[in-house]
Order: structure tokens, then sequence, then C-alpha cells
């Protein structure tokens, strides 16, 4: 499996460090063939070829297996006029990864100041309220005189769909319940759609029970009883806010994995930025990417990559689980240890078995 590395801004290259340090240990233990091939991203980037992403990486990565992609300094971008062009919208929509799945649980070890749960927000991921990756050509958030502002949100009928199909797919191999999180009191057109769409996927999943909740209501719902939630589909922006919400309630947004899928991509992220109030101290929890390249491997896996990659995924996950259990983990979690070292106690449990 050949997967391309680029490990961003910030703490990105110190978890990107740590999450290799795994993956070499979960080769050897599962007698994989990774073929780990890191190339320059953001602000090192532009530094080096005058942009934050060259063009040829999507190239790169199509005729890779996967991607990791470390987070990335986006908000410090002077976006577009000089090179500085966001990498994760240039993946997401250049490979049309239309789903981002971001698992939100807790672990045996740590306070659980709202109970023990275990859910993925299943975020759409090519439209919506995100103005850079609405228009064929140009932006949707256009400024109208100095002080008005008009932001587009475009929904589809068809992005609705496969998202849909996307949650309730993998409802199927959990514990078969979708929640539809969304807005249509107010967004009745686009919204309605994303509903409907829904709706009507849900009617070739007779086994997987739908419902459906407000997205300010299910702040609070979820909040209250996360444990109620097993997918959760929802629509761009929704599912971005969401999901930093069950990571934090998780532990820490340092516990935030994610995978962003496509029909034939896959891009491993973690759900935070690039956190510059703690770059380059050795302090950042590595597990978000750690989670995110194990999402990474199931998924090569499971579309006939083989059933050692699902069960190294697996693995991984277990390893972190049983780290965090034994305390060995960092600041943000309770613990002492510093990226490197918490990467490599979960790399040493995966070589233990
Ligand atoms: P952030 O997610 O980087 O950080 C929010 C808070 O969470 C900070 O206190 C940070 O220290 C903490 N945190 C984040 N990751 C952590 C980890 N692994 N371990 C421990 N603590 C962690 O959000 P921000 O500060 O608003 O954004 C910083 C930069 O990241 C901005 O330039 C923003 O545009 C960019 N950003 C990039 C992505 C991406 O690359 N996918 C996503 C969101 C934000």
């Amino acid at each position: 499996m050949q997967i391309i590395v680029l490990p961003g801004d910030g703490i990105g290259p110190e978890i990107t460090t740590a999450t290799l340090a795994v993956l070499r240990a979960t080769e050897k233990a599962f007698g994989l063939k990774l073929d780990l091939v890191e190339e320059v991203i953001g602000l090192e980037s532009h530094r080096l070829h005058g942009t934050t992403v060259r063009p040829h990486l999507l190239d790169q990565v199509r005729a890779a297996d996967g991607m990791i992609l470390g987070p990335t300094s986006t908000f410090d971008y002077a976006e577009g006029t000089s090179g500085q062009y966001n990498p994760s919208r240039f993946f997401r929509r250049g490979l049309d990864l239309f789903a981002n799945i971001r698992p939100a649980r807790t672990f045996p070890g740590m306070p659980a100041r709202l109970g023990a749960f275990d859910l993925v927000v299943v975020r759409e991921n090519t439209e919506g309220f995100y103005a850079d990756r609405n228009m064929e050509a140009g932006n949707a958030e256009i400024l109208v005189t100095p002080d008005v502002v008009v932001s587009l949100r475009r929904i589809t009928r068809s992005c609705c769909m496969r998202i849909a199909q996307a949650a309730f797919e993998l409802a199927q191999r959990r514990q078969k319940r979708v929640t539809a999180v969304h807005k249509a009191n107010v967004l009745r057109v686009g919204d309605g759609m994303f509903l409907e769409c829904c709706r009507l996927v849900a009617q070739d999943f007779p086994d997987v029970v739908l419902d459906e909740v407000i997205v300010d209501a299910m702040m609070a719902h979820v909040v209250r009883a996360p444990q109620r939630f097993d997918v959760i589909v929802t629509t761009n922006m929704f599912g971005d806010i969401l999901s930093d919400l069950t990571a934090e309630m998780s532990g820490s947004l340092g516990l935030g994995g994610s995978l962003n899928a496509g029909t034939d991509c896959a891009m491993a992220q973690a759900a935070h930025g690039s956190a510059p109030d703690i770059a380059g101290r050795d302090i950042a929890n590595p597990i978000s990417l750690i989670l995110s390249a194990a999402l990474l491997l199931s998924w090569h896996g499971r579309r006939g990559g083989g059933a050692e990659f699902v069960a190294a995924g697996a693995a991984i996950e277990a390893a972190v689980a049983e780290s965090i259990a034994a305390g060995a983990s960092t600041k943000d979690l309770g613990g002492s240890l510093g990226t490197q070292a918490a990467g490599a106690a979960i790399a040493e449990r995966v070589r233990r078995g």
C-alpha cells in the first residue's frame, strides 16, 4: 500500500512523525507492505516552491492507495493571491472526497464526563456553506458593497444521496442507527432536500433506524446523552462544528481522527487544526492522526486491500485504548508524555500485539 504523507504546519510535522512510528510498527506486526512517501506541503512548501500545495500532488495521490494530510495553518494564508491555497480544500475537491468520517468515542481509563459513548459524524465534504468549493470558477462569498457580504450555500441532490448512502452503509456495520441533523425548519429547500434524500436511502436499509434532529437542539441532545447516537449524518458546516464538539466531549480535540473518503481515494486527516499555540513543544496529542491513519488502513482493507489491513486498523485503535488506560498519554488527556513518547507507547503496544 502506497501512502503519500504530507505533514503540514504547526503541530502537523510532530504528530505525523509519531503517526509514522506507529505505522512502521504496524507494518512489521502485520506483515504489511507500506510504502510511505513523504512530500512537503503548507508553509514549508510555499517557502521552497512558492505554493502551499503543488498541483502534481493530485496525480501522485490518485496513483497511490491513500494519503495522510497533517493540519495546515490556513487562517494565516493569504488565500489564492500568492500561491497560498488551502491544501485540505484542494484534495477534498480535487479527489472528490465527499464523505468526512469523524468518529468520537470515550476510552476506559479516562474520566467520561458525559458517560461512555461511541458515535461517528458523517459530514458532507464537497459543498454546503463552504464558499471555496461551491463554484466551477470563483468563490461563493461575494462582497456586494464594502459593508455587505453574500455567502452562498450549495446543496445538490446527488451529494445528499451519496452522503446518506455512506452513512447508512456505515451504520449497518455498527449499531444500525442513523440520525440526520438538519435545519429544515428554516432552510426548508436545501435541508428539506437533504432530509428527503436521507429518507429515500433509508428505504434500502430496512434494518437501520433513521431519526431526525434539528441542528440547534442537537447540541443539547448530544451533550445530554451522547449514548443515544450511533451514526450522525449532516451537511458540511453543521458536521464540521458538531464533530469538533463530539471530539472534545470524548476527552480532547487531540483524539479527533477522521477520514475523507471518495469513491477511489481516501485521505486521513486529524479533525483539528495546526494548533499554533502548542506547536514545536512536543506536547500535542498525536492520537488524532494515528486514529486517522488506522481508518485509512481499514478503508484500504475493505476495498480489496486484504483483511490484514482491516485487522491492522483495529489493532491500532486497540493499542490507543490500552495506552490511554495505562496513562501513557499526553497532557491534554491528563498524562505526562510528550508527542513522540505517546506515539512510541502506542507503537510498542501494536508490536506486542
Ligand atoms: P485548532 O484545532 O488548531 O486548536 C484548537 C485548540 O485545540 C487549541 O487550544 C489547540 O492547542 C488544541 N488542540 C488542537 N489539536 C490538538 C492536539 N492534537 N493535541 C492537543 N491539543 C490540541 O484550532 P485553531 O487554533 O482555531 O486553528 C489553528 C489553525 O489551524 C488556523 O490557521 C486554522 O485555519 C487551521 N485549521 C486547519 C484545519 C485543517 O488543516 N484541516 C482545520 C481547522 C483549522
